[in-house]
């Protein structure tokens, strides 16, 4: 793929090297906010600091990825170890930026799906650390989502600004519906809760953005991809709280990047093609 930006046709490397230290850039902030967020501190001040000793990070020692390395995973001032994960977020990031933008183009499409990875890449993280989804994230990106789907119709591949409330309405409906009957279902089986609300505001999220197509596929296959740390605990005997967020965003994004696959191997786009066909005829 060689985007044209700005009446220049830009090499395949080029874009690939330039949209993976954007992506492992933004990783850095997304850092911040896994870090800050569920600890209720402003994620823009005050800038980076050593959560051991609180010195401020030297620009370049901050720099994506090759900073860890080049300290060897220690602070410079104390030498308290920092984790593995901020360079790995970071790389994550600059991955899924390449990977989205490879999938969708340099598109408005493009960039609103890269905006939701990286609300995504946030949400997982400080799930697994937390046991909690910020509704920040969830409901304002819900909000967020009805309100560029009215503005922007196209986004649902609709054309009229009702339309595109319906889309996002009905995608809030089912991704948060699905969800929530499933964790009614679970409080009356097992007797304990079972769905928390962070992972039904998510998924209700999601499909404000992607609509309910994508939410009720993505609703199906995630205890799918849960099923398999799930059973690896049974056998090594293991416990631990597995939280649901990293799987229902691993769950959206294959359905993102390979939804009409989806659709025609779980016969749901089919049962739409029927539905179609059958109020066109009656
Ligand atoms: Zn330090």
């Amino acid at each position: 793929m060689n985007p044209i930006i700005l009446g220049i046709v830009v090499p395949e490397l080029f874009w690939i090297a330039f949209a993976f230290l954007f992506g492992s850039i933004v990783g850095s902030f997304l850092n911040v906010c896994i870090y800050r967020m569920p600890r209720e501190e402003s994620v823009v001040t005050p800038p980076s600091r050593c959560p051991g000793c609180k010195k401020p990070i030297l620009w370049y020692d901050n720099i994506p990825v090759l900073g860890w390395f080049a300290l060897g995973g220690k602070c410079r001032h104390c030498k308290k170890r920092i984790s593995w994960r901020y360079p790995f977020v970071e790389a994550l990031t600059g991955l899924a930026t390449v990977g989205t933008l490879y999938r969708f183009g340099f598109t408005p499409h493009g960039l609103v799906y890269l905006v939701l990875v990286y609300a995504l890449i946030v949400v997982s993280f400080i799930d697994i650390d937390f046991q909690i989804i910020p509704d920040e994230i969830s409901v304002g990106g819900a909000g967020l989502g009805l309100l560029l789907s009215i503005v922007w119709p196209s986004l649902h591949g609709v054309h009229t600004w009702v339309q595109g409330w319906q889309q996002a309405s009905l995608g809030i409906l089912v991704g948060g519906g699905s969800l929530y009957v499933t964790g009614m279902l679970g409080d009356f089986l097992f007797k304990k809760e079972s769905m928390g609300g962070g992972d039904i505001k998510l998924l209700a999220m999601a499909g404000a953005f992607l609509g309910w197509k994508v939410v009720l596929i993505t609703f199906l296959i995630s205890p799918m991809i849960a099923l398999i740390p799930g059973l690896m605990m049974i056998i090594f005997k293991k416990e631990h709280v597995i939280p649901y967020g990293p799987f229902l965003a691993a769950g959206l994004l294959i359905t993102l990047f390979a939804d009409n696959w989806l659709l025609r191997v779980t016969g749901i786009g089919e049962t739409i093609r029927l539905i179609h066909e059958y109020r066109q005829w009656h």
